[in-house]
């Protein structure tokens, strides 16, 4: 009885939680928890690329943490 198959297939991410903020995932903005996460992460993705560009950023509006 080697029925490991179903724990390969598995991976790190399937049980579904938001990159971004890491709440449970929804199947319609997998594997982000909603079409804003999916804009957050999107906007990194993008801004990553841009810092090549300036290295410095001062003023990020992103770095909005309140409790
Ligand atoms: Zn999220």
């Amino acid at each position: 009885m080697s029925n490991d198959r179903d724990t390969v297939t598995r991976l790190p991410n399937a049980g579904g939680t938001c990159p971004t903020c890491g709440k449970p995932s929804v199947p319609r903005y997998r594997p982000f928890c909603s079409g804003r996460c999916s804009d957050i992460d999107l906007g990194r993705w993008l801004k990553e690329s841009y810092r090549v560009e300036t290295d410095e950023d001062p003023a990020d509006p992103s770095e909005d943490e309140r409790p």
